[in-house]
Parts: structure tokens; sequence; C-alpha cells
């Protein structure tokens, strides 16, 4: 194609993109990529990663506590939040350069600006004004912290791009949100010693989860000593004279030393030139894509948190493999984005994969639930109070396990194993047949005999 520059050219070099740009070298394309912050993107620099070493810093303080009941004597411990985050950014950098090495180590030609569409085939290299003719485009530019309509004083809210590089450990924060990541950024602060309020203008936190693991959770993170308000938000932040006072919308006054916003977070689609060349957006602000990534543009593609389908990076990692794949590789590939298994690094853990009871109820005639909650051995001679919670929702006319949601520790791995269960259609009968691994939590998933609740929908007249 002697009318073009390069084959391929990835905006954005996060999860979705990177994997893109690689697979598709691999298989002969000519590709560049451009990168306008830092490579490896939001999961790298500013999300799972970074968040997951945060959550392993937090956990150190039960540690602590609970080795006493285990015989041993631990001196007053002392954290260094400075010394965590130096340590978190060294790692950082070490996978970011990972990342570009095999970036470099594939052929890719990476350029550090932004780009932007100037047409339908060209893009213009925004830090050098150079354009790029290309005979296609991905768009895999993720998504931003969205801060929630304009309130007095919203300067003063830091986003989960901030908390990753605060200066002190706040002593007192309020986060607002209920999402993933506002609770995951509540158990961080809260093990690490703040004081901790979350405040979510819903009835519950994490909306959209089996509201047993709500309500589970919810109970959890109080006994631990998280305010959680629910049914409010945040009208104004003021700054004090060495801290914020945030006005709730009940009238309430909360005085903090941090305020964080974690409302959701909104595809990164501004600016981008794509209107002009003809890519259409969907309802949730993504950009439209059909189950191969393809824009309403033909030769423009879209993957990962860009198009608002499933944010999470194995979700984007598997969109960029199967777009190249596709295009490059002679090998047309959908993503199958039914039983996605996901973690929330809360404290407790969530994990889940499936529909939820309520969803359930709603799709299927006949449902069925087991569950069960009860002290982790480990809390035993620890002397903690915290229970654990299993559910499966299993379809009441074909046995098979639909949904299966956990709070615990190691949900995350737990449910990652869940889903291989999941995704070959196992029953319940299946599960029961596996012997239980003696003694563990997870022996629950292949124990659980009493059905707790039993639905049945009458057949319409
Ligand atoms: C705090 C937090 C915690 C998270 N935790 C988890 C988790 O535990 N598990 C999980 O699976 N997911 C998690 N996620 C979500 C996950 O990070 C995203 O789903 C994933 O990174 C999406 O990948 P992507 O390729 O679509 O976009 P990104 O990884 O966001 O990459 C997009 C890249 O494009 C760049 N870019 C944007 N515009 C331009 C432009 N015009 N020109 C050049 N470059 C541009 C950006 O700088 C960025 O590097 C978390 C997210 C956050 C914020």
């Amino acid at each position: 194609m002697a009318d073009y520059d390069v084959d391929l050219f990835v905006v954005g070099a996060g999860s979705g993109g990177v994997r893109a740009a690689r697979i598709a070298a691999g298989h002969g394309a000519r590709v560049m990529v451009a990168e306008e912050y830092r490579v490896g993107g939001t999961c790298v620099i500013r999300g799972c990663v970074p968040k997951k070493l945060l959550v392993y810093a937090a956990r150190y303080s039960d540690d602590f506590e609970d080795a006493a009941g285990y015989g041993w004597a631990v001196e007053e411990p002392v954290f260094d939040w400075r010394k965590l985050i130096a340590n978190k950014d060294r790692e950082i950098a070490r996978l970011e350069l990972a990342y570009t090495t095999a970036l470099e180590r594939a052929g890719v030609e990476l350029v550090k600006s932004r780009a932007v569409l100037e047409d339908p085939h060209t893009v213009r290299i925004t830090g050098t004004g150079n354009t790029v003719r290309c005979r296609y485009i991905l768009i895999s530019t993720g998504a931003a912290p969205w801060q929630g309509p304009e309130i007095p004083g919203i300067e003063h809210a830091i986003s989960s791009n901030e908390a990753f590089h605060l200066e002190e450990l706040p002593k007192r924060i309020l986060i607002q949100g209920g999402g993933y990541i506002a609770v995951e950024f509540a158990g961080i602060f809260n093990g690490l010693g703040s004081e901790v309020t979350l405040v979510y203008r819903g009835e519950n936190i994490l909306r959209g989860f089996d509201d047993d693991l709500r309500a589970h959770l919810n109970a959890e993170m109080t006994m631990r000593g998280i305010r959680i308000v629910c049914g409010k938000t945040v009208h104004a932040v003021r700054p004090t004279q060495d801290a914020f006072a945030a006005t709730l919308s009940d009238g309430s006054t909360v005085e903090v030393d941090k305020v964080m916003f974690a409302m959701g977070r909104w595809p990164n689609v501004v600016g981008l030139g794509l209107e002009a060349a003809g890519v259409h957006f969907t309802h949730n602000r993504g950009i439209a894509v059909d189950p191969m990534s393809r824009t309403s543009a033909p030769h423009i593609y879209a993957v990962g948190d860009v198009t608002n389908r499933v944010n999470l990076t194995p979700v984007a990692i598997r969109e960029g493999h199967a777009f190249a794949d596709t295009v490059f590789g002679g090998k047309p590939t959908a993503v199958d984005h039914a039983n996605v298994p996901t973690a929330v690094f809360s404290e407790p853990e969530v994990g889940v994969i499936g529909l939820t009871e309520a969803q359930a109820c709603a799709q299927l005639p006949k449902v069925d639930i087991y569950k069960t909650s009860f002290r982790p051995m480990k809390m035993s001679l620890a002397g903690r109070d915290t229970r654990a919670f299993f559910k499966l929702v299993v379809d009441g006319e074909t046995d098979r396990v639909v949904g299966c949601h956990i709070v615990g520790p190691d949900a995350a791995e737990m449910v990652q194993l869940v889903g291989i269960a999941v995704k070959m259609k196992a029953t319940k009968a299946d599960l029961d047949t596996v012997m239980a691994v003696h003694p563990t939590a997870a022996e629950e998933l292949v124990t659980l005999r009493e059905k707790a609740l039993s639905y049945r929908r009458e057949a319409a007249e």
C-alpha cells in the first residue's frame, strides 16, 4: 500500500493499544503508536497495578493485629506513606519500560505525543505537527475520571489519578462514589490508618452487583470503621484553615484533609477529530463498534474503555488482540463479553461472575439460590469479627451455575477459577461431584447443599 505511511496507527498505548500494536506487527503490519502520557496506560500507570500495590500495603495493618492471636509479639508498626509511594513509583517505571521495550522488540514505532485525526486516513502528531497517512486506525484512548456536575469548590476534589501521588497520607478523607474504585480506595485509606467517610448518592454501594453481596460488604466495611453515607451527595467543598469542609446534600458538613471523587469514568473521545472521520458514538459516550470492534468508519476500529463496553484491562487486551487477528491475521475474531469474572479489591475482597439473583430472576423462569456466610478459620485465633459470603445462582431448569458472588479473603483468586467452570457451563451437580479441599474457604463452593431460595415464575395463561 504505497499510499500509506503505516498499515496501522494506534492512538493510545494502554492495555488495548499495546496488545493490538504488538500482535499486528507480529502479523507483518507496519505499526505506529502514539502515547500522550505514559506507556502502559491507566492499568499500569494509575489503575489496577498501583492500586493493588496500595491494597497490599493497607492489608498489613490487619496482619500485624492478627499476628498476636497466633503468638507473635509485634512492636507498634510504623507506616511511611512516602516510602510506599516512592517504591510504587519505582515499580511502575520498571513496568513502563518493559512495555516500551516490548513494543520496540515487536518493531512498533512509538511516538510520545498526543495524536488526533485530521481526516479519515490522516493522523496528526500534535507534538511535532507531522501527519501520518494510515491504512487503518485504532482508537484505544481509554477513559478519564468524571468529577461530576460543577459544584462550588470542585477544584479541591482529587480523583484517583492524584490519589496515587499524595504528598502525605490524609488523616481524614471523604470519598464520593459507590463504584469499585471508590470502595477500593476507602479500604486502602482505612487500612493505612485514615478516617474514611464514603458518600454515595444511591441506596447502597456497588450498584449493579448482587444485593446480598452489597449488603454484606457494606456491613463489613462499616465494621472496619468506614463511615458509609448513602443517599447523599457532596454539594460544596470549602477550604478551611488547614483542611476542607464538604457540605452534603442534607446540609451537614464533614471536615476532612482530602476530598476525593470517584464517580465514574468517561471515554476519552473529545478533540480527537472522530466526528469528522465519520465515527459514531453510543448513548453512554463510548465509540460505537460492531462485534469486531469496527466503528462506523470501516477502516477505523476502537477497543477498550473508549468503547465503554466492559471497562476492564483483560477485556481491553482481548479486544486489542482480536482486532489485530481480524484485520492483519486473517482470523476474524469477536470477543465474548458474557460472563466476565471480575473483582473488587475492597476490604474484604469481592469476586463475582455472571448473573446476580435479581438479574437471574428477571431472565429465567426458575432460579435456585445457594448461599452461606461464615467466619474464615484464620479469623478464629486472630479474634477478628469478620465473615465471608458465598452465593451461587443456579438456573432451576438446567441446573447450570449462572452466577457466583464471593466476599472474603482471596475472593478474586477464587472467582478466576470459578470462571472456568461457568464458561464451561458447569451445573450445580457438577460442582457437587468435586471433592472439597479442606480446610479452605473455597470448599464452600462445592459443599453448598441446601437451597436458600427457590423462585418459580408462573407460566402466562
Ligand atoms: C483506579 C483504577 C483501578 C482500576 N483497577 C482495575 C482492576 O483492578 N482490574 C481491571 O481489570 N481494571 C481496572 N481498571 C480499569 C483498567 O485500568 C482499564 O479498563 C484499562 O486500562 C483500559 O485499557 P485501555 O487500553 O482501554 O485504555 P488505557 O489503559 O486507559 O490507555 C489509554 C491510553 O491512551 C492515551 N491517550 C488518550 N488520548 C490520547 C491521544 N489523543 N493521543 C495519544 N495518547 C492518548 C492515554 O494517555 C492512555 O495511556 C482500573 C482503573 C482505574 C482508574
